[in-house]
């Protein structure tokens, strides 16, 4: 139970004073939350400090300021695009106030001719004379108190003013509760870091631009609270995973054998590397937690089937999850001819299954016939019973939930775990995204792979490539074009990709699709099952196909404003084509002119096809928190912690981490106790929930 001192954080923002249903949907679009929590961890990125002159005539350059003159007069524009003057003084010194369009009669109740005014805002000086252009704040002398001199600047959202965002967060300050100190006391005098309370605070007041940044302690602070849950969750939940003994699994031989034989290839070294691995953690009595990284293609297929294999030689079942419906069934009709030539049944259970049938293959995966189970995550949270579940494959593509997913495998037995990627990930980042988990790399292609022709090209010329597809098409070669993603908005998204498919039909006619985000999951399952079957020659996309089906005749990848694109992104969407027999291109277009670091990246994109690489260059170049923090990524999302900027910090948490789990596992003690109140305080009740539940 989360610990009651919260619950004030808990709340909806709309339990604030002053907030109306308009500007809650507003901030909650801003904030992605609903909570009053999350409207506190909003970061200011600047602050403006707004200092007091007295008098004008002390002024002696131009940036904000804030300052006291009396209304002499007001001379309105007198044509529609001149400027509305406001004439004023602070003793001898005059100083103008101007504006363009802005309503007369409001003007007027505003700078009253006689009045003192408190006005903020730019100070220029233009021809020679001291003018503010449109003040921040125009305020009678008793309402001083409503200019801040320090002003956090806060990511915004179009509709909501910043002085609602400000009033709101003043409001919600107070909620803020004393919290037991969960950092070790020789750390936090180390640091010189002051209390989580103090911290929040201290985050929505900076003094100066240079307490916004990254490395000031009150942001350090608050990374290493987050950087600390996380990684207390991550080792919580996979102490608990370590916890049950595991099967130690033997004699891998036999089905091995037969495996090797209906294979028409033989394993590159890199698979014979994993599987070796594999097979050392599971023929242990631990459990095995691994994680196997490799491109798409690089065969991890394989190493999936022959890890399953493992434990079938030992009388268990074995399980695989993929992330969609789609690729569970993809992955069955891939091991399908396999599995009748190794003699061993696999079933596929997905949601579409139902009454009869359901109920056919529910038995089958309880009474121990069905040897392989593919589906995805129901499998484990609906109600399948397992006669004797040994291995778990998890097949994440490019999603980051591991930990979460971890709990799923655990039905009453103690299945060893292979988690799949098809996201390389630079080495420095796979601590903090996976914790402790062992590592395989499949960085070694299978042979006879043609390599894919990339070219990059203006995007001027996009009209021409799209004629130019016509000798592609006569050929028999089948073509994704794929839109950029524009992460705030999804009608934009649509609308390009909507204007794509028209240009192209008006060419290729009706053998153009298009699938997009918004589309509900059969209707985009149908356009790529037509693109798949070559009812469709031209295939307009988002994104989407990411994560798409398997179309080896598809040999053409045109992406538009690839400059956009985050490399492993790119790299993914390559991957999609160059499966099949044929020699396959790709056309990256691009917006000119290109910066130098945008040069440098597509032309990494051109240079090689090794995805490890290539996220190592992406990390160089742009730094992870651009790779990272997006929501093409799929990767978690950050509060306060810089991918970039706190390294060491997560490396130090990740460390800390490891000493409480191993001192205080059940987190009795009493930092114990504040630990818990940090796991609830960033929302990982599942970890919490491991503890004492044996
Ligand atoms: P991944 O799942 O890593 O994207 P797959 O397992 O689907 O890759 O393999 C891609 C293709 O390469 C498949 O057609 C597979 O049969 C083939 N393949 C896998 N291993 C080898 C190998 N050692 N030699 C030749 N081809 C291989
Ligand atoms: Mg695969």
């Amino acid at each position: 139970m989360r610990p009651i001192t919260l619950d004030p954080l808990f709340k909806s923002i709309r339990t604030l004073d002053g907030v109306g249903p308009k500007n809650a949907t507003l901030m909650e679009k801003l904030l992605g939350g609903e909570k009053i929590i999350d409207l506190l961890r909003h970061k200011p990125i600047d602050c403006i400090h707004r200092g007091y002159i007295k008098p004008l005539s002390s002024i002696n350059r131009e940036g904000i300021a804030t300052t006291k003159v009396t209304i002499t007069s007001h001379s309105p524009s007198r044509r529609r695009a001149a400027p509305y003057r406001i004439m004023a003084k602070d003793g001898d010194q005059p100083m103008d106030i101007v504006y363009f369009n802005a309503p007369g009669q409001w003007l007027k109740d505003t700078y009253p001719i006689g009045k003192d005014i408190i006005i903020s805002g730019k100070i220029e000086f233009y021809n020679d004379k001291i003018q503010m252009l449109h003040p921040d704040y125009a305020l009678p002398p008793e309402r001083k108190n409503e200019i801040k001199e320090y002003e956090s600047i806060y990511p915004m959202t179009g509709g909501l003013s910043p002085k609602m965002l400000h009033k709101v967060i003043d409001h919600a300050l107070p909620v803020l509760p004393s919290l037991p100190e969960w950092i070790d006391e020789t750390m936090i005098k180390k640091y010189q870091w002051s209390s989580w309370k103090e911290c929040m605070t201290a985050l929505h007041h900076p003094q100066s631009s240079k307490e916004t940044l990254n490395d000031h302690p009150v942001r350090t602070r608050l990374a290493y609270d987050e950087a600390l849950s996380r990684q207390l969750a991550m080792q919580l939940v996979r102490a608990k995973f370590k916890k049950k003994k595991g099967i130690a699994f033997d004699g891998f031989d036999d089905l091995r054998a037969k495996l090797l034989a209906a294979l028409p290839f033989d394993l590159t070294g890199a698979q014979q590397r994993t599987l070796s691995e594999i097979d050392t953690d599971m023929a242990s009595p631990h459990r095995m937690l691994r994680l196997l990284q490799g491109d798409v293609g690089s065969g991890k297929t394989v190493v999936a089937l022959a890890t399953m294999l493992n434990v079938i030689g030992n009388g268990y079942q074995a399980a695989m999850m993929a992330p969609t419906e789609i690729l569970a069934r993809q992955h069955a009709e891939t091991l399908q001819p396999l599995c009748d030539a190794i003699g061993v049944t696999l079933t596929i259970l997905t949601g579409r299954d139902k009454g009869k049938d359901r109920q056919a293959i529910l038995d089958t995966i309880e009474n121990g016939k069905a040897q392989i189970i593919i589906g995805t995550h129901a499998l484990f949270q609906d109600s399948v019973a397992f006669h004797k579940l040994g291995c778990v494959v998890i097949d994440e593509q490019h999603r980051f939930g591991v930990h979460q997913r971890l709990s799923l495998t655990d039905k009453g037995t103690a299945p060893d775990v292979l988690v799949m990627t098809a996201t390389p990930i630079p080495r420095t980042l796979t601590l903090s995204l996976f914790g402790d988990m062992d590592v395989s790399r499949l960085d070694e292609k299978p042979p006879g792979r043609k390599p894919i022709d990339t070219v990059l090209i203006s995007n001027d010329r996009l009209a021409d490539i799209a004629e130019g597809l016509k000798r592609k098409i006569a050929e028999g070669e089948r073509i994704y074009w794929v839109c950029p993603l524009v992460e705030e908005s999804e009608k934009m998204n649509l609308a390009n990709a909507e204007d794509r498919h028209t240009l192209l039909s008006q060419i290729y006619g009706d053998r153009v699709g298009l699938v997009h985000g918004r589309m509900k999951p059969l209707d985009k399952d149908a356009v790529m099952q037509k693109f798949a079957g070559g009812d469709l020659d031209i295939l307009v996309a988002t994104t989407v196909i990411e994560v798409g089906v398997n179309v080896p005749e598809a040999t053409v990848m045109i992406i538009e404003h690839a400059e956009r694109f985050g490399l492993a992104q790119l790299h993914q969407l390559r991957g999609r084509v160059g499966r099949g027999s044929d020699k396959s291109s790709c056309i990256l277009l691009y917006n000119a002119p290109l910066s130098e670091t945008g040069k440098e990246r597509l032309k990494v994109m051109r240079d090689t096809e090794d995805g490890f690489v290539i996220a190592e260059k992406d990390l160089e170049l742009r730094g992870a928190g651009e790779i990272l923090g997006t929501r093409q990524s799929g990767l978690p999302a950050t509060y306060f912690i810089s991918y970039d900027d706190h390294r060491d910090l997560m490396q130090m948490a990740h460390q800390d981490a490891r000493l409480i789990t191993e001192k205080d596992p059940e987190l009795t003690s009493r930092r114990g106790d504040a630990l818990k109140t940090l796991l609830y305080l960033f929302e990982q009740d599942e970890a919490v929930r491991t503890l004492g539940s044996g």
